[in-house]
């Protein structure tokens, strides 16, 4: 249907969009049918005994659900270059890199060109909605937008982010264009192979661009923060570059260089107006409007792991809408935010049903009377269902099968059903599924993590301090073990300031199983340990060195030993550590 449209008509586009979701169940049957009819020939299905069929039916009694581990072989004859079909019909034509924070090294995932298409359908939704809410007129974006390194794969294929993929493909201007959201930088700054090197161009192009920009954006929220964090560094420098129209030597990269260059000359008026601003705000709040005041919104992922972040991007977007961007990741997208003015914390995703098969895993917490197993941690697998009978208020891991050659494959994620749009429901991002803090019975994950910082983050607020950023780590080299939680400050913090973080992190954690073993020494007092400003800043550039990418960076939420250099730079730059006395 999207294939056929010429140009860009809004209303087409919903009037398209709202035929999907009134009957989602067909859809789901003809999209399987389209990968399955697609991929036949792929060896990993004909060795499943499908014989043709398509029906959901049978795809579901012969095709196992699979993790990534799991499908690792198959993946690997991918990359190594194998001249079968081994999961998909038409060949791979790139291999995208997850971002890695989660297992500790980037995921190998197949890319082709059905991911691109999926990717301008979910932009273009989300950006039909947001545009009746926002419109925007023909302008410019400043986008930290970032690609990561590349490089070729033993078998000859392309690997890098799907970010990165979905930059370098054809269609990404021209749906750019299409929704108004050209980057103010040129090319040369997005493929720079030194990230610090395109933040400050990203932002002395947006300043340049300064009354033409009307939104800015990034994939993940954390990148928007880091972004106006580096402002706050180098805003002078960036004033001297554009009154004197030259470029800063701290852009050493010659192709960006001459890129950026062509866009300069002196204009100490815009300079002298970006300086005055910069000098009226106070504590920076508000930045993004003052300067760029033609700015309709600031957009971005600002859910699940990026919540955390909310507050400082609030802070610097001052009166400006945040409106967080869509669910997907580098394996498929899911659904787009359609609802442009709920909250970050609120927001939910439609699915879209014809970019992939949907299935759900319920996720129930166990009876009343059984042990509670934390927070609503997976305790019985139960069969999956489909998109269309999943229930209200209910949570589910899911199932994605794409064109992409992955199948019944478990990404990971826990979303709840928060409503539906027609008929298609509407998920609101949970957490992850894996825990990261687990000793002995207790079970704790990100979410839990994330709600035990923002507790301790509550006490530092009140002395006018924030966490900058955090992570968690199990320690068993002693016994009992004990959990460690890694806080980042922005300023110096009191000693009984800090000794009640540690208290209060410690009781934050409230699921049963932690709590009765804190009771009775089976886990030893939790650990606080604040490290110097910059930390996580040289977290991020260890895994952009290992061919992550700023656009799809996500702070690792717990390190254990298989993440060796990070805990070795966490624990270098330690400066003081705290035990909890919550349970003495
Ligand atoms: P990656 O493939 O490295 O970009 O990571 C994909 C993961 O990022 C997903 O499986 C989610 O856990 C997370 N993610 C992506 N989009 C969102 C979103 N809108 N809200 C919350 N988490 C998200």
């Amino acid at each position: 249907m999207l294939e056929k449209m010429k140009g860009f008509s809004i209303d087409q586009f919903i009037e398209e969009f709202q035929e999907l979701t009134k009957d989602p169940e067909t859809v789901q049957r003809e999209t399987l049918k389209r990968i399955l009819v697609d991929n036949g020939e792929a060896e990993y299905l004909q060795n499943l005994g499908l014989d043709g069929r398509t029906d959901p039916d049978s795809f579901k009694s012969c095709v196992p659900l699979v993790t990534h581990e799991e499908l690792e072989p198959y993946i690997s004859r991918i990359v190594d270059g194998s001249a079968s079909r081994v999961l998909t019909g038409k060949p791979v034509t790139s291999i995208s890199l997850s971002s890695g924070t989660t297992q500790g090294k980037p995921k190998f995932i197949p890319f082709n060109e059905d991911l691109v298409q999926s990717t301008m359908q979910i932009y273009k939704t989300s950006f039909v909605f947001r545009n009746r809410a926002y419109p925007l007129k023909n302008g410019k974006a400043l986008q930290f937008i970032y690609s990561s390194k590349q490089f070729k794969t033993k078998g000859g294929l392309t690997a890098t982010t799907a970010t990165t993929n979905v930059y370098r493909s054809k269609q990404f201007k021209g749906t750019m264009k299409d929704i108004h959201s050209l980057c103010c930088s040129p090319d040369e700054v997005i493929f720079s192979p030194d990230y610090n090197q395109s933040l400050y161009c990203h932002l002395l192009c947006g300043l340049i661009y300064s009354e033409e920009v009307q939104l800015v954006s990034s994939t993940f929220a954390h990148s928007i923060v880091h972004a106006f964090r580096t402002f706050e560094q180098v805003w002078e420098e960036l004033c001297d570059d554009i009154r004197e129209g030259v470029l800063s030597s701290r852009i050493t990269i010659p192709s960006i260089r001459a890129a950026v260059s062509k866009l300069m000359h002196p204009n100490p008026q815009l300079a002298d107006t970006i300086y005055n601003k910069c000098v009226g705000l106070s504590g920076w709040y508000g930045v993004i409007p003052e300067l760029w005041p033609n700015a309709k919104y600031v957009y971005g992922i600002m859910t699940g792991s990026m919540e955390p972040y909310l507050n400082k991007l609030r802070h610097y977007a001052g009166s400006l809408p945040l409106m967080s961007a869509d669910y997907g990741s580098s394996e498929g997208w899911i659904g787009a935010n359609i609802d442009p003015d709920v909250p970050p914390e609120s927001v939910s995703f439609t699915v879209l049903p014809n970019i992939g098969f949907f299935e759900f895993i319920p996720v129930k917490e166990r009876a009343e009377g059984e042990e509670k197993c934390g927070s609503l941690i997976q305790c019985r697998e139960q069969e999956p269902i489909g998109l269309t009978e999943v229930k209200l208020g209910e949570e589910y891991e899911i199932v994605i099968t794409t064109f992409a050659g992955l199948y019944r494959y478990r990404l990971g994620d826990i979303l709840k059903v928060s409503g539906f749009h027609n008929s298609t429901p509407k998920l609101q991002f949970v957490r992850r599924k894996n825990l990261i803090l687990t000793i002995n019975i207790d079970k704790n994950t990100e979410k839990d993590l994330q709600l035990a910082v923002e507790e301790a983050n509550k006490l530092l607020a009140a002395e006018k301090l924030e966490v900058m950023d955090f992570t968690s780590h199990v320690d068993v080299t002693s016994e009992p073990g004990h959990y460690v939680v890694f806080l980042e400050l922005n300023g110096e913090a009191h000693e009984e300031v800090l000794r009640a973080c540690s208290d209060c992190l410690d009781r934050a954690f409230v699921d049963a199983g932690y709590v009765s073993s804190r009771k009775v020494r089976a886990i030893a007092p939790l650990e606080l340990r604040v490290v110097r400003q910059g930390t996580f800043h040289r977290i991020l550039d260890h895994y952009l060195s290992l061919g992550g990418a700023m656009s799809q960076y996500k702070t690792p939420r717990c390190v254990s030993p298989v993440n060796g250099m990070v805990l070795q730079i966490l624990n270098g730059n330690v400066m003081k550590s705290y035990f909890s006395s919550a349970y003495d």
